[in-house]
């Protein structure tokens, strides 16, 4: 059995074993919570559904009325994953992340109002609060008397978040905080802040603490609501901090350990934009095959074509291949795996380009009216394209999810190198080093390794488990290659590293579409499952593709000279040439 304190699938992956026990069977939700579910799902539809022309009034104003708000509070939205002691929903991660996918169907403003309480908001609290915090500010919390928020970014400081320059300087009352923080989510109403600071400001790069901050502490003050692209109903302002005096223990896990505090939040709550994504996805499908349905040229629905076909069939793959990561990652929450990040980072990347990709192709579908402000295409379009760009952006998510790999695999080669050095000094304790990376390392070359197999999977879908059974040996081999070709200047090898990336994101969305697809067919069977065998063969296809071109790509391709033309466009800060 796994050990759940160590384990993360795709860090072993990585080194050609497939933990298997970890992802199969697909993870379910208990009957009670299934219920729970259902109940939620129609009550949201009564609150949600009738409000399309609301959603698309407050986009154009920019704004969601609070009496709005103070329906969310009574529908108990914003007590979602507090533990039912404390007057919440007690919901654990899968629920959740099912929960703001219903939402997500409905409107991203309202999921994101929702998800920034619950994702980042107020789950430092949950992850890492005293009894005491929780006692304090959890019934509040669940009620929506206090909405959160969660306050990292400022002017210099997004990706690189440990160079923030709030700072916390400790006094005879606890900490005395100072600075501002830029595009905080529910800014406008929020009563509760997880505030990130530096505490030993002195240093350039200082230590960071996380702080529980309440609106009515004096010196907490808010900008004004941003004017943004999507997401224009909910609040997004700066919040400023003038000599807060924040008492002792209102501090977030330990003194100088905010970035790990920040990290945990994020990696804890990624299901719920994953959620969001997914519930976003399935909407647009409703509306682009109605849409296509309905839509007649050259005497044709439109549906009848086959590029129309194509474009609903990926769809399908998408989202199906999104819900099946995103529940994955909520079951390896809710199933007591302390590594989940690098799973984590894969099912925020993947669901968000797929409801990108998603979005696009439903405008698509619907021509000219899906341009139209009338229509809900553009809106979407315009909503999701933040996903992408926080909670940690793709680029900065693919580096963490490669490099957290190639790390593992780097200390690997590291004991090896130091049993050689064993074999001089200790002949007998080297070798069995030395013979145990030689015996995995011939597992992967040939693939007889029994840690190198998917066991007990129906027939229908054995030629995809080959396949990824294949691209694992592959995997692990590209990742012992690059590490070998750039050692430790691997860092600045961002070409290489994505490459990795993606590979390690294809494989564990097969891997959880497998996982999810056996369990299908082992509830009913290979003929009722065949639509998700179907699903499982397109995707399987594209992946193989995908893993070839990366990896042919690892040693030939243009990787330099793509620099250079980006070296000269940034010298010349323009386009150098002209057709006149
Ligand atoms: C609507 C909205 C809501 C938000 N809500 C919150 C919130 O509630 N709380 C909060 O704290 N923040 C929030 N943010 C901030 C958000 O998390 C940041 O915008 C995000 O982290 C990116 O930071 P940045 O904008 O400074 O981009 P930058 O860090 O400046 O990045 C710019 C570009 O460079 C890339 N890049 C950066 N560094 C590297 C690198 N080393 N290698 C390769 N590429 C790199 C990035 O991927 C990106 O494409 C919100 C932002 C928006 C727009």
């Amino acid at each position: 059995m796994a050990d759940k304190t160590t384990t993360s699938f795709m860090r072993s992956l990585c080194m050609g074993h497939i933990e298997q026990e970890v992802l199969f069977p697909f993870p379910t939700l208990s009957a009670d919570q299934k219920e729970t579910l259902h109940e939620i799902a129609g009550a949201l539809e009564d609150l949600l559904g009738p409000r399309a022309e609301d959603f698309r009034q407050w986009d154009a104003d920019g704004e969601m009325p609070s009496e709005f708000i103070e329906e969310l509070k009574a529908f108990g939205l914003f007590g979602l994953i507090i533990p039912e002691a404390h007057g919440g929903l007690g919901l654990g991660n899968m629920a959740y992340s099912r929960t703001l996918q219903e939402v997500g169907r409905y409107d991203a403003s309202v999921a994101v109002t929702i998800g920034a309480h619950s994702s980042i908001g107020m789950r430092g609290l949950l992850l890492l609060g005293t009894e005491d915090q929780k006692n304090r500010y959890m019934p509040r919390l669940a009620s929506g008397e206090l909405i959160a928020a969660f306050c990292l970014t400022e002017a210099g400081a997004g990706s690189d978040a440990a160079a923030i320059k709030t700072t916390a300087v400790r006094n005879d009352d606890g900490w005395l905080l100072n600075g501002s923080k830029l595009w905080i989510t529910n800014g406008g109403f929020a009563g509760f802040f997880t505030v990130f600071a530096r505490t030993d400001p002195e240093e350039g790069h200082g230590k960071m603490t996380a702080f529980i901050v309440t609106r009515d502490m004096a010196g907490v003050s808010i900008g004004p609501h941003e004017d943004k692209m999507g997401l224009r109903a909910s609040s997004t302002t700066t919040v400023l901090f003038d000599n807060v005096q924040v008492p002792a223990d209102n501090v977030l896990g330990d003194v100088g350990k905010g970035f790990k505090v920040a990290m945990q939040i994020l990696n804890s709550g990624r299901t719920g934009l994953g959620g969001g994504s997914v519930g976003g996805m399935k909407r647009l499908i409703e509306l682009a095959t109605r849409q296509a349905n309905e839509r007649k040229t050259f005497g044709q629905p439109i549906s009848s074509y086959g590029l129309i076909k194509e474009k609903v069939g990926r769809m399908v793959v998408d989202c199906y291949t999104s819900e099946a990561v995103v529940t994955m990652v909520g079951g390896l929450i809710d199933g007591g795996f302390e590594e989940y990040a690098v799973e984590a980072a894969i099912s925020k990347v993947y669901a968000t380009e797929c409801l990108s990709r998603t979005a696009d192709e439903a405008l698509q579908i619907a021509g000219g009216n899906g341009y139209m402000r009338e229509y809900p295409y553009e809106r979407v379009v315009r909503d999701s394209r933040i996903n992408r760009i926080f909670e940690g952006t793709n680029e900065i998510l693919r580096l963490f999810i490669a490099l957290t790999a190639m790390n593992d695999v780097g200390s690997q080669l590291q004991e090896l190198a130091s049993s050689m050095k064993g074999v001089l000094n200790d002949p007998i304790k080297g070798f069995g080093v030395l013979s145990d990376y030689a015996r995995k390392h011939a597992g992967l070359a040939t693939g007889r390794g029994e840690a190198g197999k998917l066991a007990n999977l129906d027939e229908s879908i054995r030629p995809q488990a080959a396949m990824f059974e294949k691209q694992t040996r592959n995997l692990a081999q590209a990742t012992d290659r690059i590490l070998r070709k750039h050692g430790k200047n691997i860092i600045g090898k961002q070409f290489a590293t994505k490459r990795l990336a993606d590979i390690m994101i294809d494989l564990f969305v097969m891997a959880c579409t497998l996982s999810r697809v056996q369990s299908s067919i082992e509830a009913a069977g290979v003929e009722k499952a065949s639509r998700e065998i179907e699903i499982l063969q397109v995707f399987a296809r594209d992946v193989r593709v995908r893993i070839k071109r990366n990896l042919r790509r690892i040693d030939n391709n243009d990787d330099e000279l793509l620099k250079a033309l980006a070296v000269d466009a940034f010298e010349a800060e323009r386009f150098r040439w002209d057709t006149i």
